[in-house]
């Protein structure tokens, strides 16, 4: 397919240029960003990756009617490099959790949400050879972890 060596903090601060429209009446970002090597993905599926962590924050914290923030780290581990996206929105149940990354799970309104994010996120990750892993605390926030190895998957 396409994959092709590329800088992943600069691919995202490009995908916060776009999605900073509605972003920027919402939260803060951090950004904690370590010197990577450069990665060997498919660029076009790694941004669709972060646009829809950061749209999901973003409408997360939306619902808590506050401003909030969004932190976005990330750093080298070894052959991996690691992106974190927190965010201090609504949270996650326990409960929900379990059903995230499944395909049409949503619990936005009616035709607000596909519920198909987090299952093609899940998908683009895996086809990288990478993890993700999510964590959250109702009231306070959440947030996603991703692993990735820096040389891609070559199939
Ligand atoms: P959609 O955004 O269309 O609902 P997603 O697959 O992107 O579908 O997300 C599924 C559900 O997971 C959302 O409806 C929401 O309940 C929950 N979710 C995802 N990201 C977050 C987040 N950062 N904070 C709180 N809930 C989240
Ligand atoms: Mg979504």
């Amino acid at each position: 397919d396409e994959q092709q060596w590329f800088d992943l903090n600069h691919c995202i601060n490009t995908t916060l240029t776009m999605v900073n429209n509605k972003l920027k009446y919402i939260c803060k970002v951090e950004k904690q960003f370590a010197d990577l090597p450069k990665v060997f993905f498919n660029l076009g599926k790694l941004t669709q990756v972060f646009t829809n962590l950061l749209m999901n924050a973003g409408q997360a914290i939306e619902a808590t009617g506050k401003q909030g923030v969004i932190s976005i780290v990330t750093q080298r581990e070894g052959n991996n490099v690691k992106v974190r996206i927190q965010d201090s929105g609504c949270g996650i149940s326990q409960e929900n959790l379990d059903k995230l990354f499944n395909p049409f799970f949503t619990t936005k309104p009616e035709g607000q949400g596909t519920g198909l994010g987090l299952s093609i996120t899940y998908g683009i990750i895996q086809e990288h050879g990478g993890q993700i892993v999510v964590s959250s605390t109702p009231g306070e926030g959440s947030l996603f972890e991703i692993t990735l190895p820096i040389n891609g998957q070559h199939d």
